[in-house]
């Protein structure tokens, strides 16, 4: 078999918007409810096949309070993919992610692959009325689009979209 692609990969966004559950469901295929936040950075590693290749995604779950954010540099300076993470139903989480991109481009290596995820798609409703969805999919995109990024809505709640965004980033990584 090949040998396995390694990739370092760095989850960045407010605290509370899904991104210990994303990892969870990628790496467990499992959900917990209430889950307890992460303190500094949690890592995980994970195997994908995307078609020939496996990539070994080295993972590091950061925590989003503010007294961590320092401490972010350490975590995707050596990143060759970075997850940003806000919730559709809290249009601060999206203000956030604006500012970590903008960091990203400034201080993370030039070829860093990001991919915009919106996640806990499973609170939008069909019903704009019984929706809780604040960031619409056009302000993803959008931003997704200026920025070169890929975008994808998510629930880590019903896995929706999650395998993807994980094969859409080893896409792009080129082989080492
Ligand atoms: P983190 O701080 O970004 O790591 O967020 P967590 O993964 O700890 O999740 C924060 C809360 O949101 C927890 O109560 C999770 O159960 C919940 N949560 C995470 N992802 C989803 C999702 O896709 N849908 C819903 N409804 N809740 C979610
Ligand atoms: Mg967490």
């Amino acid at each position: 078999p090949n040998p396995a692609t390694s990739v370092k990969l760095v989850l960045l966004g407010e605290a509370a918007v899904g991104k210990s559950s994303l990892v969870l469901r990628f790496v467990s295929n499992d959900f917990q409810e209430n889950k307890e936040p992460t303190i500094g950075a949690a890592f995980l590693t994970q195997k994908c096949t995307i078609g020939e290749r496996t990539i070994k995604y080295e993972i590091w779950d950061t925590a989003g309070q503010e007294r961590f954010a320092l401490l972010a540099p350490m975590y995707y300076r050596n990143a060759q993919a970075a997850l940003v993470v806000y919730d559709i139903t809290k249009p601060a989480s999206f203000i956030k992610a604006r500012h970590w991109v903008k960091e990203l481009h400034e201080q993370a290596s030039k070829d860093i692959t990001i991919a915009l995820v919106g996640n806990k798609f499973d609170l939008v409703e069909d019903d704009e009325e019984d929706s809780l969805r604040k960031v619409s999919v056009e302000e993803g995109q959008n931003l997704a689009e200026e920025e070169g990024l890929l975008f994808f809505e998510t629930s880590a709640k019903t896995s929706y979209n999650v395998n993807e965004v994980f094969i859409g980033i080893g896409s792009k990584i080129p082989d080492s």
